[in-house]
């Protein structure tokens, strides 16, 4: 049996002639380059996150790239983030200028920590205070604690970009005065970055990103910013960038949105499957330790999108070994990420070389992601975890 890890066919087929004829309608109106259709998904897409305003932009990275470039995040500034994410939360620090500094994961969450973020804002705090923005990243799909997160950014004074690249409609249980209201990834800090790059539960038919925020004066500037801060035509008093997303990525987008509760149900409908499975085959806790869902047992968590599953991550021994397993069973999965980001070679001439984020460095050691998009069989499901049960009864 043949189990891709992501298999986009199965959900292109019922929207194809929906989407060649949107497609079909943008190239024939000539008009390329934003307009009303990326207008239309900004709506949407803001509405959907429950935010005020959604800044279309050309990928996730951009989106993380305009929102610290309309923070004026730069030289000599520092930017509080996870080490466990992908590159881009620290690349785009980089590229404006500014250090990360790095807090360790959470075990079960591997988002930031917030214990070890309230101890590193207070030492900035006294040092004279660089951290000019804070990035928890909504890993794999789960929001990061935004209740903390959102605590420390009010009594430091320092705005949280949301990195809900993989997140889009997940939701956390956010408490105000006394009452749980679900609240959407992207709606909770300053602003909420998105990417359709074509894995996230959200893609496009190419790159594609989003920012979401409910600051008006904010929104404003990302708007500027990625279109090279011109205002107005040709007129620049800051320096943006092109940054902008194309009306055909937007059709299409807009047309899966209206799939896109079905699909994350999809997704956690696999993972409650795949819960059941590893359980049955007494492969649970030891050697595979399953992925945290962390707000199921709060009330009403079955209604809402508490995990979206972009990824479904174990965690397991002899990690490589099981990898090359499972591939060699055509059974697709992928490690998100080997290696975390203060050990990557280009930061390895600074201070980072000699810090160490255990959780982080643990995870990157024995984390390995199997396949869980919507349109799996129970069948390909099972078979992966007899796949996996095999493997570890062999050795
Ligand atoms: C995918 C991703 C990004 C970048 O998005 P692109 O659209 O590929 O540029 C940023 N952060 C995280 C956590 C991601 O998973």
């Amino acid at each position: 049996m043949n189990v891709p890890l992501l298999d986009l066919k199965p959900q292109l087929a019922p929207l194809r002639p929906q989407i060649i004829e949107a497609v079909t309608r943008v190239i024939d109106s000539t008009g390329y380059i934003l307009g009303r259709e990326v207008t239309d998904l900004e709506e949407k897409i803001a509405r959907y996150c429950g935010a005020a305003f959604g800044v279309g932009v050309s990928s996730g990275t951009d989106a993380l790239l305009a929102s610290l470039m309309s923070l004026n995040v730069g030289a000599g500034d520092l930017v509080l983030t996870t080490p466990y994410t992908f590159f881009a939360t620290m690349g785009t620090v980089l590229r404006v200028g500014a250090q990360p500094v790095f807090v360790d994961v959470e075990p079960e969450s591997l988002n930031m920590d917030p214990q070890h973020a309230a101890e590193v804002l207070e030492a900035d705090r006294k040092a004279g205070g660089r951290i000019k923005a804070m990035i928890p990243v909504h890993l794999y799909g789960q929001c990061a604690d935004m209740q903390r997160i959102m605590a420390l950014s009010a009594e430091y004074g320092v705005p949280v970009i949301e990195d809900a690249a993989q997140a889009i409609g997940a939701e956390f249980p956010y408490e105000e005065d006394g009452t749980v209201t679900w609240r959407r990834a992207g709606s909770m800090g300053l602003c909420g970055c998105f990417s359709f790059f074509p894995s996230k539960n959200l893609g496009g038919i190419g790159d594609g990103g989003m920012v979401t925020t409910s600051d008006k004066g904010f929104a404003d500037i990302l708007k500027s910013n990625r279109n090279h801060g011109a205002e107005p035509k040709y007129y620049h008093s800051r320096v943006g960038g092109n940054f902008r997303l194309d009306p055909i990525q937007a059709v299409v987008l807009a047309i899966k949105l209206e799939h896109l509760e079905n699909w994350h149900a999809g997704r956690r409908q696999n993972a409650a499957h795949y819960r059941q499975l590893f359980q049955d085959a007494g492969l649970t806790g030891s050697p595979v330790t399953l992925p945290s869902a962390i707000y199921v047992n709060i009330t009403g968590a079955e209604q809402h999108n508490h995990h979206i599953y972009n990824q479904f991550v174990i965690h397991v021994p002899q990690r490589d070994a099981l990898r090359q397993f499972l591939q060699e069973q055509s059974i697709g999965c992928e490690i998100y990420y080997p290696l975390c980001l203060h050990q990557q070679e280009c930061l390895q001439s600074g201070a980072y070389k000699s810090q160490a984020f255990p959780v982080a460095e643990q995870a990157a050691a024995n984390s390995l992601a199997l396949p869980i998009y919507p349109e799996l069989t129970y069948e390909q499901l099972a078979y992966v975890v007899e796949t996996i049960k095999r493997f570890y009864h062999a050795g």
